[in-house]
């Protein structure tokens, strides 16, 4: 459990050569049921920022740890005045061509399973059902008192009548929903409790640094990991252990692991390939030769 993100690793072995052709991931997806692992670069095409690329957010912000959250009420204000500011951007973002190409894919049963670390709703958004949410979704909240979800909406509802005259000149939003923002608006801010038990601490329903994935979700991960034939991953750095868990399982499971991503990743050493290109890009031409688009 970590409770300050990464930013460096050390490579795991030799990595996997790097390339722009595609030809390696067309062939493995053309034989059916493979299972993606998406993260946060397939959805910067969509205007949403990642962690870890070239403008990647945790070069200017640290967000928020679990162990903060529930134990500063000086935290939670923080990160609901930003988060509620944040949330429009992350609410108005639309699934790009890469969400739409993984959406093909599994219809047509090139891809068996989706697992995604990301917590915008873009997969599900662009017509993917299932998808593993691994790292929960923004788009829920849910209460550290009674354990109820609500919608998100719901809660932006109330925060809205709660802070009539919040709004503030912000540009930038950054991945876990949050813009920064200046402390004499955050002191201002009211925070809304519960209405289900009428106490309970409101958290989004996604898991924070410092905080463990749900042990069913990882073991249904791990399932569906195990049913399909190879693994493919999306846009992610791999830097966080929670993901990278399930490219070492298929690697020592025998499965290929193909990994589409702008530079390198913590999982390289692991993958056969590792085609550098943006995705919607490249998932556009694959579902084109594989006749699904
Ligand atoms: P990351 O930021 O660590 O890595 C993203 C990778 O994608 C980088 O290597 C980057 O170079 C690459 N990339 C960016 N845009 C690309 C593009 N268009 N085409 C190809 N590659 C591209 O992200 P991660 O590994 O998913 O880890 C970040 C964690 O933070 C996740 O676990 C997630 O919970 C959270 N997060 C979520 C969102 C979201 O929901 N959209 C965004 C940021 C972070
Ligand atoms: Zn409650």
């Amino acid at each position: 459990m970590r409770t300050k993100p990464t930013l460096t690793w050390t490579p795991e072995g030799e990595p996997a050569p790097r390339t722009t052709d595609l030809a390696e991931v067309e062939r493995v997806l053309s034989e059916g049921d493979v299972v993606v692992l998406s993260g946060a670069g397939l959805s910067t095409e969509s205007g949403i920022p990642d962690y870890r690329g070239e403008e990647g957010s945790l070069r200017r912000h640290t967000p928020m740890t679990y162990q903060e959250f529930v134990t500063s009420e000086e935290g939670r204000r923080r990160y609901w005045a930003r988060s509620h500011l944040g949330w429009r951007t992350i609410a108005r973002a639309r699934p790009n061509a890469g969400h739409r190409a993984v959406a093909a894919l599994r219809a047509h049963g090139f891809v068996s399973g989706v697992i995604t670390q990301n917590v915008d709703g873009l997969h599900q958004s662009a017509g993917t059902a299932p998808v593993i949410d691994l790292h929960g979704s923004l788009d829920r909240v849910v209460c550290l008192g009674c354990r109820r979800t609500s919608a998100r909406e719901a809660l932006d509802r109330r925060l809205r009548a709660a802070n009539p005259s919040f709004a503030a000149a912000t540009t930038r939003i950054n991945p876990d929903g949050d813009v920064d923002l200046a402390d004499e608006m955050v002191r201002e801010f009211r925070l809304v409790s519960c209405v289900a038990c009428g106490s309970g601490v409101l958290k989004p329903d996604v898991v924070f640094f410092g905080e463990n994935v749900p042990r069913d979700r990882v073991e249904r991960c791990y399932r569906t990991v195990d049913e399909g034939r190879a693994l493919l991953v999306l846009g992610s750095s791999l830097t966080v252990m929670s993901g990278l868990r399930f490219v070492r399982h298929a690697a020592r499971s025998g499965k290929p692991v193909l990994i589409v991503n702008k530079g390198q990743t913590r999982g390289d050493a692991h993958a056969q390939v590792r085609v550098d290109l943006p995705l919607g890009k490249a998932l556009t031409e694959l579902t084109g030769r594989l006749g699904c688009s």
